[in-house]
């Protein structure tokens, strides 16, 4: 088969673009090194829908920033999933700041964020009651929202999938040819075909851009870790909104925030590093980005920690988004250097790579028969955010929604076996995490991961130590005959 589109690259950049064509009469595919949609930076960030009163006015960035913020809510309901709009503030502390913040709303009112204040401290402090003592103002953006950002860019993927995208995952792409019009895409060991190519591949999208057949790509890419510690949903609910400090040159700085879960949020720093894949945390960036979070919030008491994590932004040698056609490369569109507000700006990103390659010569018309929810029937919904009437009436059609399996975050075999049986089955331990949060609570998957293992081995048919954590040579079962580091 001849695909029409190929993107390279399933994180929100990618998927968005995806699900928004898979709304046109296009054929689409997706290729994606990992073996899970969302496995690059849309993984591991802060989770913000930003405002978008950072971006300089006039840029790609501002405009899909503030376009995406208002697009993602909409597709959030329309993929039952979270996006709460708890608002963001910038906190000020002093007369150096108020300049500071002045500024970023004067950028904001140039950007069309809606609903823009500066606020004094005592509407800070009624907002905020836990904010520092410190803290003299914000600005106040309500716009700005928190979601989940990989639980959303795999309910695209649903969506997408529902539509007729075929996901390739464990391709990565290391080979491209072109004949005629036509791209052939190589893993190495397999080959997808199509006419039009999008180049998604967040930090490693220059290099892809060589592989397909950039000649002096002009876009470089800088890694840079941020680190975060989770703490656990008894502090969820300390910080109502996103606390940010004023920016620096390195970036929005270390903030506060509650998570859409229920938990708190704190983090980023920002350091370069050589490899792009690096996502450890390190002793001193976790103490950093504690005495940032105590900085705007005293009272975080971080031995309610309950994970660290790091996401690697793929910052580029200019300040914009590249996102353009090919110079080159006829059919080829490029989202090279997508950081920060990136996640925001997704589903804009994706109307603008259709108009793109529209440029390019694809022609599309609206499909009549697009669904926009993640199954031909509708969400499906996970058994705790049931109400009891529900609950009962799952566990009476199918009893496997009646056996919980994930004690901290309330998940059943029943939510278990959804997962596996939907359009991108759940076939690793952390695609299931990533779908219905089992193994995310307090104890961190003590109890329930080798039930979770099991439920997986049976329902693929096959042996314990075949599952997985995240694909490739993860396992978690290794039997005596197998070593850590043999291949599969
Ligand atoms: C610390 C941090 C905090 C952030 N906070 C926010 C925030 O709060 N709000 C916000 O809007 N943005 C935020 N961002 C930015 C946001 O996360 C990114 O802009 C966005 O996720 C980029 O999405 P993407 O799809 O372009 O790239 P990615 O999500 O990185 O996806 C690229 C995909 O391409 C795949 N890939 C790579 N190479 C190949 C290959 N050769 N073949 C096949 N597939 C390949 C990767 O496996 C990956 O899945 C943050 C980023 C970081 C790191």
């Amino acid at each position: 088969m001849i695909y029409d589109v190929l993107i390279i690259g399933a994180g929100v950049t990618g998927v968005m673009t995806a699900r928004y064509l898979s709304g046109k009469t296009c054929s689409v595919a997706v290729c994606e090194a990992g073996c899970d949609v969302a496995m690059g930076a849309t993984r591991a960030n802060s989770a913000i829908v930003h405002a978008g009163y950072d971006c300089k006015p006039g840029t790609l960035k501002a405009r899909l920033n503030v376009r995406g913020n208002k697009l993602m809510k909409e597709i959030a309901k329309e993929l039952g999933v979270d996006c709460k709009a708890v608002g963001s503030h910038v906190v000020g502390f002093g007369e150096e700041d108020a300049k500071h913040l002045k500024e970023l709303y004067e950028k904001g009112l140039a950007n069309g964020v809606p609903d823009l204040r500066i606020i004094g401290q005592d509407e800070l402090r009624a907002l905020e009651p836990n904010i520092s003592a410190e803290a003299s103002m914000s600005l106040w953006a309500p716009s700005a929202a928190i979601t989940c950002p990989y639980g959303l860019t795999i309910a695209a993927a649903e969506c997408a999938a529902t539509n007729g995208v075929d996901f390739y995952l464990n391709f990565k792409v290391t080979d491209s040819s072109r004949a005629g019009d036509i791209y052939y895409i190589s893993s190495g060991e397999n080959t997808i075909a199509a006419r039009y190519v999008v180049n998604c591949a967040g930090v490693h999208s220059a290099e892809v851009a060589e592989i397909l057949g950039e000649l002096d790509f002009p876009i470089r890419i800088q890694p840079r870790r941020g680190e975060y510690i989770v703490l656990d949903k008894t502090c969820g609910s300390m910080a109502k909104s996103t606390l940010f400090v004023v920016p620096s040159s390195k970036g929005k700085g270390i903030l506060v925030s509650p998570t859409i879960d229920g938990n708190l949020l704190i983090g980023p720093n920002a350091y370069a590093i050589d490899d792009p894949d690096d996502t450890n945390t390190t002793t001193p960036g976790l103490q950093e980005i504690t005495d940032g979070a105590l900085r705007l919030m005293p009272s975080v008491d971080i031995r309610n920690a309950i994970t660290s994590f790091s996401g690697v932004r793929p910052t580029p040698n200019i300040y914009d988004f590249y996102i353009k056609n090919s110079e080159q490369l006829p059919g080829v569109v490029h989202a090279v250097g997508v950081e920060s507000p990136g996640f925001a700006s997704g589903p804009a990103t994706a109307e603008y790579i259709a108009e793109l390659l529209a440029d390019a010569g694809l022609q599309y018309t609206d499909r009549d028969d697009f669904i926009p929810t993640r199954r031909k029937d509708g969400n499906p919904k996970l058994f705790r955010d049931m109400t009891d009437e529900e609950k009962n009436e799952a566990i009476r059609k199918n009893p496997a929604y009646g056996k919980i399996i994930c004690r901290c975050e309330t998940v059943t075999e029943g939510d278990i076996l959804d997962a596996l049986n939907s359009p991108i089955p759940a076939v690793t331990l952390d695609m299931q995490k990533s779908r219905n949060r089992s193994g995310m609570g307090r104890c961190q998957g003590g109890f329930c991961s080798p039930r979770v293992v099991s439920i997986i081995a049976e329902h693929e048919n096959y042996g314990l130590e075949n599952v997985t954590k995240r694909g490739g040579g993860s396992w978690l079962i290794v039997p005596k005959n197998k070593k850590e580091g043999d291949a599969e």
